[in-house]
């Protein structure tokens, strides 16, 4: 490893960074098979070699895996970090940077900054740093940081403001940072100046490690790295919007990147459930266990709004978008499954809003100021409706299980035989699904045995 780690290693959009994407010249030679690229590959330490196609050839091709070993680390419980190696050997970097801005332009001439694609490049971008950092040693590590930060930051006094968009798209919290004055402190001598006096009964610096140390300089360096690369994507939609005709390779790249998004879904999102795959699918009401057929009902008495919000919201979500999220045990985020939005649009939102309006009163009439709230346990923050831009704002929350049913809205456990071995709505309605389907496949293979007598 490098003595010194080059800054454009953690942040592409830095000085170096323009430097290196200046240098490349010829923007065909991106697709071309590239010598330099792949020895630094083979010689990565702990790089898995024994196929060619963990290898990238080109420019084009590392872009490609960039994204892939996101995909993969996030969704894949099988991922193996020695496909990826490459991707944290210091020595990639003037190769990484170009890729790093293909992937954005891709993504920026082709979705816009308020797509999937771009909240994954984003979050990507992210990852890729908390890991690299991770693979530093502590001197390099506070070192690359401070660098960073410095260049990113040019005055001493920053105001709060100065992360606004950061607190605002939630990417940072206010109470993560330490406050003096409308003023964030993040240097340990200004910390010291200021609270040395006030702080009594344990050593001032003690406190600054607990309080800020390198994790909040980390935390604070990395969110605004994932800001600016958000603000570029940005800006090359902006341009592209003007440019009538955009870059083929950058076209073909972006249909590539929603093909490794889609593919990481399908392979690696739905695993085993009863006796067979729990895929998503149109719902089938009939499969619902007895609680949640009383919401849909309405709601007559009491506990109108959390049936319809805390409960039912999720058990539709994930019945209908991720109905195996506690035998995959992989968070994930609405757009992962559903990237356009459409079938919660389509088919998640009126079956809720339907039982909201069977209510007495109608929920949203009574109270429509409860949307922001629905909209809210969707994942897409304290908004009206959903939106790409604001997801991750808030979690997409999992479906009650039967305990806190009975414990927070019993009047909704009526339990039938069915209850009997499951701990969660949501495998209620698996296991009905899968007996179903399993009755008719029966159904079906009597009725052609009939046929041929
Ligand atoms: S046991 Fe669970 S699934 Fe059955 S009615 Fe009660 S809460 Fe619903």
């Amino acid at each position: 490893m490098n003595i010194m780690v080059s800054a454009a290693f953690i942040n592409p959009l830095s000085d170096e960074g323009e430097i290196i994407v200046r240098e490349l010249g010829d923007f065909e030679r991106v697709l071309s098979d590239n010598d330099d690229l792949m020895q630094i590959v083979t010689e990565s330490r702990s790089q898995e070699l024994s196929d060619d196609s963990l290898i990238p050839h080109n420019y084009v091709d590392l872009a490609i895996k960039r994204i892939e070993w996101y995909a993969k680390k996030k969704n894949d419980r099988n991922f193996d970090h020695k496909q990826y190696d490459f991707l944290f050997n210091t020595e990639i970097v003037k190769f990484d940077v170009i890729a790093f801005y293909l992937l954005c332009q891709a993504v920026g001439v082709k979705y816009g900054p308020n797509s999937r694609e771009s909240r994954v490049m984003v979050e990507s971008q992210g990852k890729l740093i908390e890991n690299r950092l991770g693979k530093l040693s502590k001197n390099e590590r506070g070192e690359i940081v401070t660098n960073i930060l410095n260049s990113l930051i040019s005055t001493t006094h920053l105001k709060w403001t100065f992360f606004e968009d950061l607190i605002s798209t939630k990417k940072l919290k206010l109470h993560d940072l330490i406050l003096d004055k409308g003023e964030i402190i993040l240097d340990r001598e200004d910390f010291l100046e200021r609270f040395s006096n006030k702080i009594q009964g344990r050593k001032p610096e003690k406190m600054y490690e607990a309080l800020i140390g390198d994790r909040i300089k980390e935390l604070v360096m990395i969110k605004m790295v994932m800001q600016n690369t958000e603000n570029y994507i940005l800006k090359v939609g902006e341009i592209s919007e003007r440019e009538i005709e955009p870059n083929p390779i950058l076209l073909k790249l972006a249909d590539k990147i929603s093909e490794v998004l889609a593919a990481s879904v399908q392979s690696y999102g739905f695993g085993s459930g009863y006796g067979g795959s729990v895929k998503a699918s149109v719902l089938n009401p009939k499969a619902f266990p007895p609680c949640v057929k009383k919401v849909m009902e309405g709601m007559k008495s009491g506990g109108r709004n959390d049936a319809i919000i805390m409960f039912l919201t999720p058990f539709i979500s994930y019945a209908r978008l991720y109905p195996s999220v506690f035998s995959e045990n992989v968070t994930k985020q609405i757009s992962d499954v559903d990237p356009t939005l459409l079938i919660v649009q389509n088919e998640v939102l009126p079956l809720i809003f339907g039982a909201a309006e069977r209510c007495s009163p109608p929920l949203f009439e009574d109270q429509p100021q409860d949307k922001v709230n629905l909209n809210a346990k969707l994942g897409f923050g304290m908004h009206q409706k959903p939106e790409l831009k604001n997801e991750g704002e808030t979690t997409w929350y999992t479906p009650m299980s039967c305990e806190k049913v009975k414990i927070h809205l019993p009047s909704l456990c009526k339990p039938d035989e069915n209850c009997k071995k499951i701990g969660n709505p949501l495998s209620y309605y698996n296991r009905m699904i899968w007996k179903v389907k399993k009755e008719s496949k029966a159904e079906s293979a009597a009725e052609q045995k009939d046929d041929k007598r």
